[in-house]
């Protein structure tokens, strides 16, 4: 063999060996993506991006984070200080009702305000994909998903990160001065006359509870048969709130009998506020959410959103939702589910993506023939 076959042979076998030690961190790719992050773990004074599998960290200059924030006002306020304490970032959020969220995006698509929308029903988020509103994200933390199928966009642009069934909050000193009267245990059971002016939800314009709502009826009776109910459904309520947890209070205080709110509020309006509640499901079905997340285009913090992003989908983020009083289930492995009963109920076949497409068409329908969204109690 002559020198020069021998030094590119050489060659030859130093570049394969550069090739392969690179190629070495890719096959280690799917253990650490199952992990919480590198970052998520550590106690950074200066934050360091939760890294990607096969990249390197990325320092973070950002030092702020704008966060619309969809859940109840606590859950936003212990994860804000979770994350600040954590990361050393500066969290400003505004706690928004899942329409009315998605109004503002709309509204600021030009110049938008906030880097990262956490929690709210996905069909809002499914309905800002399609107007363009959100940005795609490959997180390392993808690997974290019970059900990455379900609950994650088919182009990252958004994540599932709790789950939350439908029910029923009856007040049940309203059943105790109401002899006879049962708890409802079917949608049908809330046209009983009984309950005509006592029945409370949030109005599916401002609300992502109240949008499921909705959305469960349309699925369950087919749509033609479905707003026949609605129409008869809002013959029954005693007022539509902007909130979608808020009826459970007010039912809980005495305002109406009936309140349709995720479970996992009324939980906590009788574990922790004490409200005189009683919760039941339909037994013909209810419907669900994912509670989402996603980056905003056009978000100036994108360094800090991805970080929050990343470590939302965690185990340790996620397993903080009942410290801060949300019974949610978690969509990632490693957590205990708070309130596992909550999902041990007959639940529909939800679909999301046809309820988000169609979002604004019912919205628009219900606001139009059945009932406005003005003076919608707070
Ligand atoms: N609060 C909690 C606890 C929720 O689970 C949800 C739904 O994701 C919301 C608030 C959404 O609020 P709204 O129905 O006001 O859009």
């Amino acid at each position: 063999m002559s020198t020069r076959r021998v030094s590119r042979l050489m060659i030859l076998v130093l570049l394969l060996a550069a090739i392969l030690s690179a190629c070495a961190p890719a096959t280690e790719a799917p253990a650490a993506a199952t992990e919480p992050p590198v970052a998520a773990t550590e106690e950074p004074a200066a934050a360091t991006e939760a890294p990607a599998a096969t990249e390197a960290p990325v320092e973070i200059t950002d030092t702020e984070l704008n966060v619309l924030c969809t859940p109840q006002e606590q859950w936003c306020q212990g994860m804000k200080q979770e994350f600040e304490a954590k990361y050393g970032i500066t969290v400003n959020y505004v706690r928004m009702s899942a329409g009315e969220a998605l109004a503002r995006l709309q509204a600021e698509k030009d110049n938008p305000q906030f880097d990262i929308w956490w929690g709210g029903p996905i069909d809002s988020f499914v309905a800002a994909k399609g107007e363009g509103l959100l940005e795609a994200y490959d997180s390392p933390n993808y690997g974290n998903l019970t059900d990455p199928v379900k609950m994650k966009d088919v182009d990252n642009q958004w994540v599932g990160i709790y789950v939350g069934t439908l029910g029923f909050a009856t007040n049940t000193d309203w059943l105790a001065a109401n002899p006879g009267v049962e708890a409802p245990t079917s949608w049908d059971d809330l046209l009983k006359p009984e309950f005509t002016g006592q029945v409370m939800v949030a109005h599916p314009s401002s609300s992502g509870t109240s949008y499921t709502a909705l959305a469960t009826v349309l699925q369950i009776r087919g749509e033609e048969a479905g707003w026949e109910y609605l129409k008869q459904y809002d013959a029954q309520m005693a007022q539509y709130t902007k909130s979608g947890a808020a009826p459970a209070k007010f039912v809980g205080q005495g305002e109406a009998a009936v309140a349709i709110v995720f479970s996992h509020d009324i939980v906590n309006e009788i574990e922790n506020n004490k409200l005189p509640l009683v919760l039941t499901f339909p037994e013909e079905g209810t419907g669900y959410e994912i509670g989402g997340m996603a980056l905003v285009k056009g978000g100036k913090n994108t360094q800090a959103a991805k970080l929050w992003f990343d470590w939302a989908l965690t185990p340790e983020a996620q397993a903080l939702g009942p410290v801060y009083a949300a019974y949610q289930a978690p969509t990632v492995t490693g957590v205990e589910l708070s309130h596992p009963e909550l999902l041990e109920v007959n639940l529909i076949d939800y679909d999301f993506i046809w309820a988000g497409e169609h979002k604004t068409e019912f919205v628009d329908k219900f606001t139009n023939e059945i009932a406005g969204a003005e003076n919608l109690k707070e």
